[in-house]
């Protein structure tokens, strides 16, 4: 079993870059149908989703338009919900089909807040597309449109997610070892 120390904490293999893989083109699939002659713009939440994004993207094959935002709520292995401003959007949503890019919902509030800030700007409709869910974790009662794998809760790390810094760039997904 592959395994990785990061900071004080060890890791091991969780989710192989191949079961990402089909996960990933699940949901480029189902896009590639729902919004075929739609151009629309894909936000991408960084820093966690830019792997997500970057794989999903390259599988999208619809014409569509791609801008990055950030917010962060996370601090070391638990949620804080010391929720950010979103920042930098400086595309006109109004009347577009934006697709929100996530890499994990894990309480839903991040994805609330952020879906809250989008919602006056007039966007023509505002779904929300994340490789992970974690659903025994999930709080809110709003739909998530698109999601790659639901996962068990328990905190992770790899392709794009983070423990203090480390681990974005691990091209498997990893969990802790309690
Ligand atoms: P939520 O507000 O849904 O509880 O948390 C959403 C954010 O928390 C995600 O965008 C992600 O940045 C972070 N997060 C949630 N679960 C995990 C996890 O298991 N590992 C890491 N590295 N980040 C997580
Ligand atoms: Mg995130």
């Amino acid at each position: 079993m592959k395994e990785v120390q990061l900071h004080d904490r060890h890791f091991s293999v969780s989710i192989g870059a191949d079961e990402i893989d089909k996960a990933v083109q699940k949901v480029a699939d189902k896009i590639n149908i729902d919004y075929e002659g739609k151009n629309p713009l894909f936000l991408v939440v960084l820093n966690g989703a830019f792997i997500f994004a970057s794989d999903l993207l390259k599988k999208v094959t619809i014409n569509c338009e791609i801008s990055f935002v950030k917010l962060s709520s996370y601090s070391g292995t638990e949620s804080t919900h010391i929720v950010r401003e979103l920042i930098g959007l400086d595309e006109i949503l109004t009347d577009r089909y934006v697709i929100v890019v996530e890499d994990i919902i894990d309480t839903g509030i991040t994805m609330e807040n952020t879906i809250q800030k989008l919602k006056h700007l007039q966007a023509a409709d505002v779904k929300i597309a994340t490789l992970l869910f974690k659903p025994k974790s999930f709080r809110k009662n709003y739909n998530i449109d698109y999601i790659g794998m639901e996962i068990p809760n328990g905190f992770i790390v790899g392709y794009g997610l983070d423990y203090d810094g480390l681990g974005r760039n691990l091209p498997d997904i990893y969990k802790v070892i309690e």
